[in-house]
């Protein structure tokens, strides 16, 4: 069953690229047990389940994919660490057993560099990284692209070359300064925190708007501004940018989509007294966005 929203001109599908499992200490960092597990959880390795989330936003001219998911170059140690199935569909096919033909797709989006947002970009064959999308323009931030090249000891674990480099050596892979539109009403926006050039995916059409977190919101439990991953190299930075983006989509009545929610696939955010909350999107009254079964 396909998670759709039509939002104006555009139509919205989540396509989760599969679940995995991550440790649960370094998704919630200095939040205490006692209190994400009331909302997550924890297998006997403390892990807890989450997706690869990726969107694809169809406004009739473009298919633009946002993310592409872990891919195939996980090892087999790393594959068990997750509980990751050795062989899983590639990414081309998960998109058209969702009625998405993966050659419509003609801009694919990565919001950061890291494994688990762009795996999906190329497949090995032989050996080579080739792309798993031939037709499209690929886009992400140059800051993040030379940080993954920096291998940095906190994060290096995080970047793998054969999803990206090949695309960039290619020219089908633009790196970008500064926030950018890939399609009319569809932007890329710089939101630090999780680390330097993390960008956030706007969409918006006929007044609504969709958007896509990342890892700035992880899952709807994130929403909670101090809850905040360990993994994120800028912590209090994350807390800002996050809160920035809340009250806006609060405000706004956006549709939200987060990194690795496993269960929510479109939320809208309400403002409390001093945090936020994420419930799921219930049909609006406008008519510009249904939300499909
Ligand atoms: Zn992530």
């Amino acid at each position: 069953m396909a998670a759709r929203v039509v939002l104006g001109d555009f139509e919205i599908t989540l396509v989760r690229a599969g679940f995995y499992w991550w440790d649960g200490g370094a998704m919630f960092g200095v939040v205490p047990k006692t209190l994400w597990s009331k909302r997550f959880e924890a297998d006997d390795a403390n892990r807890v389940r989450l997706g690869f989330n990726c969107y694809v936003v169809r406004t009739g001219e473009h298919s633009i994919l946002i993310e592409t998911g872990a891919g195939d170059k996980p090892d087999h140690k790393a594959r068990e660490r997750m509980k990751l199935p050795e062989a899983a569909p590639a990414l081309p096919e998960i998109l058209a057993g969702q009625g998405i033909d993966p050659e419509s797709i003609d801009i694919v989006i990565n919001t950061h560099l890291h494994f688990d947002h762009c795996g999906g970009n190329t497949v090995l064959s032989n050996g080579a990284a080739r792309p798993a999308f031939p037709r499209a323009r690929y886009y992400t931030r140059r800051g993040e692209w030379e940080h993954a090249h920096e291998r940095h000891i906190r994060d290096r674990i995080s970047y793998i070359d054969a999803n990206y480099d090949p695309l960039v050596e290619s020219g089908q892979m633009q790196l970008l300064d500064s926030d950018f539109a890939v399609a009319p009403g569809i932007e890329m926006r710089l939101a630090p925190g999780h680390n330097r050039d993390m960008v956030v995916v706007t969409a918006a059409s006929a007044g609504q708007t969709f958007c896509f977190f990342s890892d700035l919101v992880p899952t709807a439990a994130h929403v909670t501004p101090s809850w905040v991953a360990a993994f994120d190299l800028y912590p209090l930075e994350t807390i800002d940018t996050k809160r920035r983006w809340l009250e806006d989509a609060a405000r706004g009545q956006w549709i939200c989509g987060f990194g690795h929610e496993p269960e929510l696939a479109f939320a809208e955010i309400k403002k409390t007294k001093e945090s936020f909350v994420a419930s799921p999107c219930a049909q609006r009254d406008h008519a510009a966005t249904t939300v499909l079964p």
